[in-house]
């Protein structure tokens, strides 16, 4: 057994978001096995849908607060 440190603790500069290449700050293990990566504004836009199908989500996008460079649209 060895103590490498756990790949879905936390997200760096090296992930992308699978939607438009930016920084990602959600990272969504799928129940099918499957992961997705997404920067804050597509976090936003398909979190609530993606934790639905989601094994495990981890939400980084706190570490964004009060640097979001796109203001909240009204929905
Ligand atoms: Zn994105």
């Amino acid at each position: 057994m060895t103590t490498a440190v756990a790949p879905s603790s936390s997200l760096s500069a090296l992930d992308r978001c699978d939607r438009c290449g930016a920084q990602a700050y959600l990272r969504v293990e799928l129940q099918s096995g499957g992961e997705l990566l997404f920067c804050a504004h597509h976090a936003r836009e398909h979190g609530e849908k993606l934790k639905e199908i989601a094994a495990s989500v981890t939400d980084e996008t706190h570490r964004l607060n009060g640097t979001d460079p796109a203001p909240e649209a009204a929905n």
